[in-house]
């Protein structure tokens, strides 16, 4: 049993741009550090492919996804009121992160893979009918409506340790009590998108199924750590069959758009315990995606050792 990881141009072409906080040297600046750790040698490497508008339409409304593919064409203008511009083949790029993140979920669950890790993915801001904050398409929400209804998962968790709330996947399944929603995150007071505040906790039907953690400015690893108990606690009890991890490196200390300051040893914290959980309840069925992170440094630095705890678990579920 392998971890598979998905590098390519398919996954760098999803980019705002050279100077851009999300530019393609993110990809670079992680390939590059997982090489000088010799990661590349511990898991399995695949290329990124892309999927059909039907998969991304189990989560877009057919107008958005119309929206977008009109303004890919065009190659100007936004897809929001001002965060998401449209570059040319915004479309393509996007579709390639939401097949990949696909592939990753089929090869986990036929078995191929134990846990895979997709660092240029996690566009958690994306609403069913919008783009928001450098999120075209919601590849997180995508993939929790495939798994339910190409590989019948009831219990999918999605949890989330990005700096800002992952608003498009929580108001996206707001009233679906199925979801298993965990979210720590800086304070919405503090920092966009503004949302995820402890009483919202789901709607309907689902209150009480949905956990957001708002982290107050300055939080570190030890409050993190304390947090990430009650996380584990709640996930436990929920019994997940699948679970997504959502490990944006922005909410580490010197991210230069956020004020958390965890370090990357939150990150692998989380994947170790995550991977845990993922072979107690789901035969160790287990997908990261990168999210976030604008310094170059950090987001290496708590990807690799996401990957690295991913290695070492698949290593021991195997011996
Ligand atoms: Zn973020």
């Amino acid at each position: 049993m392998t971890v598979g990881l998905y590098v390519g141009d398919g996954l760098r072409r999803y980019a705002f741009g050279d100077g851009h906080p999300f530019g393609p040297d993110r990809l670079d600046a992680f390939w590059t550090e997982a090489q000088k750790q010799g990661l590349d040698q511990r898991v399995t490497l695949l290329e990124p492919v892309s999927t059909d508008r039907a998969a991304i339409e189990r989560f877009h409304t057919k107008d958005y996804v119309d929206l977008v593919i009109e303004r890919s064409g065009a190659g100007t203008g936004f897809l929001d009121y001002g965060d998401t511009p449209a570059f040319a083949g915004v479309y393509e790029a996007a579709a390639c992160v939401v097949g990949t993140v696909l592939d990753a979920c089929d090869r986990v669950i036929s078995g191929e893979l134990r846990h895979a890790f997709v660092p240029i993915a996690g566009l958690h801001h994306a609403q069913r009918n919008s783009a928001s904050g450098f999120c075209a398409l919601n590849d997180c929400g995508i993939a929790i409506e495939t798994l339910r209804a190409k590989h019948g998962m009831e219990r999918v968790a999605y949890v989330d340790i990005d700096a800002h709330h992952g608003d498009g996947v929580y108001y996206g399944f707001e009233d679906d009590p199925a979801l298993i929603f965990v979210d720590l995150h800086e304070d919405g007071r503090f920092l966009y998108p503004g949302t995820g505040h402890a009483h919202e906790t789901g709607r309907g039907e689902a209150k009480g199924t949905k956990l957001n953690i708002p982290m107050p400015p300055e939080s570190g690893d030890a409050h993190f750590m304390q947090e990430w108990e009650r996380a584990e606690a709640y996930l436990d009890a929920a019994r997940p069959e699948f679970i997504l991890f959502h490990c944006g490196a922005d909410s580490l200390a010197g991210d230069p758009i956020t004020h958390l300051r965890y370090s990357a040893a939150a990150h692998g914290h989380a994947a170790e315990r995550l991977c845990a959980l993922a072979e107690r309840h789901c035969q160790g069925r287990l997908v990261a995606m990168g999210g976030g992170g604008y310094n170059r440094a950090n987001l290496a630095a708590a990807w690799t050792r996401v990957l690295d705890r991913m290695a070492e678990n698949a290593n021991q579920a195997t011996a």
